[in-house]
Order: structure tokens, then sequence, then C-alpha cells
């Protein structure tokens, strides 16, 4: 337990020890952190509308549910929660890949990274924790390939698609050239907007083989 965590989820952590009860629906579990009812409902409650595949300016882009139900409420509670193992519960449940989609060994796992002011107000970077998850279940490595400007951005919830955009222009920043696959994470996809500045960021490192991957997706 990190020293430096806020109250609220030094709380909880106290309430709610690792496997005490379900993070979804909190029913007290058998010590995992998802409950037979609830990691039934991830596995198989939305087996007619699973993946999802949508085309990012010539980048594949997966998202693995419909942002809904036990799903929604594992990002809602990583995102907003701050609940770390909600993260090893999407990739474990989630993964394996869609058919068809693999990576070769020298992928790199990155994530969309988060302005440093709500990264020290949420304790963890639910980004990057995602994506490690993701990567620890892929064996493939995890590292940011991106940096945040200091050109300010105001939070993209809410926002329509245009001004969606026109918030993250320049925002994110290659760390560094890159010369080998990119899987970029995150945890939901709606508009696109972000994963799309990414991707033109990380083209501009000279990235040409990047595919998208995200617990879910919502419109
Ligand atoms: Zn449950």
């Amino acid at each position: 337990m990190k020293m430096s965590m806020k109250l609220p989820v030094l709380l909880k952590e106290i309430l709610y020890p690792e496997g005490a009860v379900c993070l979804c629906c909190g029913t007290v579990s058998d010590g995992t952190r998802l409950c037979p009812a609830c990691r039934e409902e991830l596995l198989y409650g939305d087996m007619l509308s699973f993946w999802r595949f949508r085309d990012l300016s010539g980048v594949s882009a997966y998202s693995l549910r419909p942002h809904r139900g036990v799903a929604r409420s594992l990002v809602l509670q990583l995102k907003h929660g701050a609940v770390s193992g909600a993260a090893n519960e999407l990739a474990s449940v989630l993964l394996p890949l869609p058919e068809g989609l693999s990576f070769s060994p020298d992928t790199v796992v990155t994530f969309v990274p988060m302005p440093a002011s709500r990264r020290r107000e949420r304790c963890i970077d639910h980004g990057e924790t995602l994506a490690r998850a993701f990567a620890d279940r892929l064996g493939l490595p995890c590292r940011p390939l991106l940096a945040r400007t200091k050109v300010r951005a105001h939070t993209q919830e809410g926002l329509g698609k245009t001004r969606r955009a026109a918030n993250l222009k320049g925002v994110f920043q290659p760390l560094e050239p890159i010369h080998f696959p990119v899987l970029l994470t995150d945890d939901v996809l709606t508009t696109g907007t972000t994963a799309l500045r990414c991707i033109e960021s990380l083209r501009s490192a000279g990235a040409s083989e990047i595919t998208v991957l995200t617990a879910t997706y919502a419109i």
C-alpha cells in the first residue's frame, strides 16, 4: 500500500482488502476479484456483440466488449475508483485476443499518457495500469512511448468529436524513435479522437505498424 495514497483510496483498501468482495456487485467473493456471476457475465453476457473492429485512419482498432454491464463497471472502477485489480480482471477475462489477431514478439505495448495533475489526483495512471495488465497477459514489453506536452487539454468527457479533436491538437509527443510494432491500449474507445492523436504522434516518430486495443467500446 502506497503511503502517498489519498484518504478515500486508503479507506477502500482497508475496508475492502484484495479479494474480499466482488469488484462489481460487492458480494463477498471467494478470494477472487470477481464473483462467479459477474465473471460469467463478463465472459458470456454479450456473446452476440463481443469484440468490435474499427479502422482508425488505416490502423486496426479492436475493442473487446461493449461499454456496459460488468466490463463497464470494471473500467469505471479502474478509472475513477483507482482499483488496479480491475485491470487484471479485464485483461485475464477478455484476452485471449480476437481470432486472427496476433503480435510479433518485438511489439511494444503502450498507452495514452495521462495529465500529471490527474495522475496525482487519482493515485494511479489507469491507462498505464491497464496497458501493463494487457502486456503481461500477451507476454510483451510495455513502456511509455508518448508524453503530454504543456499544451492544456481539458477533459475529453462530454465533448463532441470536433471539440475533442481541437482539444488534443499537439498534446502528444513521441519519447523516442519508433522502428518496431506498437500496440496502443486504452480503456474505452468512444469517438476514437484520442487514439487518432496518439497514432499521428507515433507515426511522426517512425511507427509504421500500429494496432489499437481497448477493453470496451462506447459507440
Ligand atoms: Zn459480482
